[in-house]
């Protein structure tokens, strides 16, 4: 599982806590450069320099893995994309004429947008975007960009390439969707993506009934690494290996994870990284469990990476994977923070509002870590998650744990950005808050996850007989616990404990965190809705089921003010230890809907205080975000890794921080080009 920026849309009032060590640092250049929806940031890697010579070279072997399966995810997506992109490279790189003209500023334009959705649909709707040049510019463009021709095969000219990409890159009805969810459509059928040829929906699903096992109690991932196609007739797995589809960009993977596994820092990871390239070279998917719960195992190790077939978003039937790779180093700073917090899960569970019934004897916090981020590519690049919870196999999960992380850098570089995007100075209601919030804002932010996830999820139980959430109250279950766990976390945000513990300064984070949370709920995130859209999302209902119940519980004291100042709206927190006490009461509800099973009251509370969306204050939040001309979806430049070597020997690795985005994708293209046309 991944979370995307979507779920976390408080993201964007947070800014960086600038202590001592890194105000040296100011000048690092976040944002570069906004065009059509899309953001292009800049990630830092601190804790790089530290490494020892040894590591540096892991990692460095880990970055050319990751690298080298990027076309892999183009052609999973689509199987015209890369084509599609080496055309456009080849324009960009040879194109004889103006290029200071509108038209070619468009292609341009069209050209970054599928870098950024590695292909032509976007990478959050899956929606085909259009060119906004015309058709025929665009055989100009062809006609006069010698380097086309490297991309022809077959004995194919020019004209008959244009031929052939003119439809599919402007008929907005030849393949428009890369996954259609819609229930009523043949989804294998609609999808444009490459995981099915020649097959029907219902042959998929009668396919995978036949050959899995209900009673299997540690069933294989089956599909993850194949194409499903017909061949004479039968359907059958072209399998994603060594020797099979896109066997010259594994063989590279394999390559560098040979390398890495010589250079591992413990037996552990080497034990995974052995796992992982005999998965590459067998497509063995019980190799591809003993790997996971291998990688599983290897929480010492100080580097870590995900890189096979991990994700089946792309899968509207959810069987196949794309491909990713993330590198990273721990961040022992902030994994310090999360672990003084886990050491108190008993303290705070003692300490909660909940009923005592419903408290656990001996509760364990949930173990998760921070990451630092070296290096993404495939699916999670340059779109990134801000959190990877993983393996995805339920067995391995239950039977030898998961790992949850947090992409800390991803996430302070996000923060970074929106300092700059004018949304707080907007929506705070003073400037004494707005600065507060300028300190403090990145802080609570993280505080808020670290506490959502470790203390949150883990508290409380169900009693006996009643079912987990998703069982006992069925739609409303995620709701719920995601405001329950939410709730706990803004409880213990106003508790001295975490002064106390040493993982805040003052209370003053907490106050940001409530000013963030209502805010928020009330108001700012329904910029992520069209006008006349009601709340769908578990995590967006959630939090406007906690804003506005507290909202309204307060109006006798006016706890929480709704203000109108020049036509603006803005809500002033009165008074935080009262405010503090009704997140308590709401939390004990909630805690006992989730112990009771108490459907009833989880749909009363959802559909009465989180589905609804008040259509005057959402037209004026459209309004005023509408200003701020802001991109809604990110993207990140990758640093660079260079080795420094002694003859063949690798000494040392520097790491380089490009500020171009279209020059890294044609870096990209030119080093790792490794897959034909069509596969
Ligand atoms: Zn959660």
């Amino acid at each position: 599982m991944k979370t995307t920026c979507a779920s976390l849309t408080m993201i964007l009032f947070a800014a960086l806590l600038i202590s001592c060590g890194r105000e040296e640092q100011t000048e690092f250049k976040y944002t570069t450069e906004q065009f059509a929806d899309l953001q292009i940031l800049r990630y830092q890697v601190p804790g790089f320099e530290e490494l020892t010579p040894k590591q540096k070279e892991l990692l460095y072997y880990l970055y050319q893995a990751a690298l080298s399966g990027r076309d892999m995810i183009y052609d999973q997506n689509y199987k015209h994309n890369l084509l599609i992109r080496r055309t456009l490279e080849a324009i960009v790189n040879s194109f004889s004429g103006d290029r200071n003209t509108d038209d070619f500023k468009k292609f341009m334009v069209y050209t970054k947008r599928v870098w950024f959705s590695n292909g032509i649909h976007h990478h959050y709707s899956t929606i085909k975007f259009l060119p906004e040049f015309s058709q025929d510019y665009f055989a100009e463009l062809v006609a006069n960009s010698p380097e086309i021709k490297s991309t022809l095969t077959n004995g194919e000219s020019p004209d008959d390439l244009l031929a052939k990409l003119t439809p599919i890159l402007f008929d907005p009805n030849i393949d428009a969707k890369r996954v259609n969810l819609d229930p009523g459509v043949d989804q294998v059928a609609e999808s444009a993506n490459n995981n099915y040829e020649g097959v029907t929906q219902k042959e998929v699903e009668n396919y995978y009934a036949k050959v899995t096992d209900p009673n299997d109690s540690t069933p294989i991932s089956y599909g993850l690494n194949s194409k499903l196609v017909k061949e004479n007739g039968e359907l059958a797995e072209r399998v994603w290996k060594v020797g099979g589809m896109y066997s010259p960009s594994i063989e590279q993977i394999v390559y560098w994870l040979e390398k890495a596994s010589v250079v591992a820092e413990n037996e552990t990871q080497k034990v995974a990284l052995d796992k992982l390239v005999q998965f590459y070279k067998t497509g063995d998917l019980e190799t591809f469990d003993d790997y996971s719960i291998a990688w599983v195992a290897d929480t010492e190790s100080r580097i870590d990476v995900v890189n096979g077939f991990i994700e089946v978003y792309g899968d509207p039937l959810g069987y196949r994977a794309g491909y990713e790779s993330v590198v990273s180093i721990k961040d022992l700073e902030a994994t310090r923070r999360i672990e003084a917090i886990g050491q108190q899960a008993q303290w705070f569970e003692d300490h909660s509002p909940i009923m005592d019934d419903h408290k656990k004897q001996s509760v364990v916090g949930i173990s998760a870590k921070v990451i630092t981020v070296v290096v993404e590519a495939g699916d999670t690049s340059p779109s990134s998650p801000v959190g990877i919870n993983l393996p995805n196999a339920n067995w391995i999960r239950a039977q030898h744990g998961s790992k949850s992380v947090t992409l800390g850098n991803i996430n302070d570089a996000y923060d970074e950005a929106s300092r700059t995007s004018g949304m707080l100075e907007e929506f705070g209601n003073s400037a004494e808050l707005v600065a507060l919030e300028k300190k403090y804002g990145a802080l609570a932010d993280n505080l808020h996850t670290d506490m959502h996830e470790v203390i949150g999820h883990a508290s409380g139980k169900v009693n006996a007989g009643v079912g987990t959430p998703k069982q006992s109250l069925k739609s409303y279950g995620s709701t719920i616990e995601e405001a329950r766990a939410d709730l706990v976390a803004l409880y213990f945000l106003m508790d001295p404990k975490l002064v106390e513990i040493g993982v805040m300064p003052s209370l003053d984070v907490g106050k940001v965190a409530y000013n963030q949370n209502v805010r928020n709920g009330l108001m700012t995130q329904l910029r992520r809705l069209k006008l006349g859209e009601n709340l769908e999302e578990a995590h967006m209902r959630n939090r406007q089921v906690v804003a506005k119940w507290v909202y309204e519980k307060g109006l006798p004291d006016k706890m929480i003010e709704k203000v109108v100042k020049d036509g603006k709206t803005y809500f002033v927190i009165s008074d935080y230890e009262k405010l503090r006490e009704l997140f308590g009461q709401l939390l004990r509800e909630m805690q006992r809907i989730t112990s009771e099973g108490d459907y009833e009251a989880a749909k009363n509370l959802v559909e009465t205080y989180g589905v609804v969306v008040d259509p005057e204050l959402h037209a004026e939040v459209l309004a005023r975000v509408e200003k701020l001309k802001l991109a809604p979806y990110s993207g990140f430049i990758n640093p660079k890794l260079v080795p420094v070597t002694d003859g063949e020997k690798i000494v040392d690795v520097k790491i380089e921080y490009p500020e171009d985005f279209a020059q890294q994708m044609l870096e990209y293209a030119h080093e790792y080009s490794f897959l034909p046309n069509y596969n």
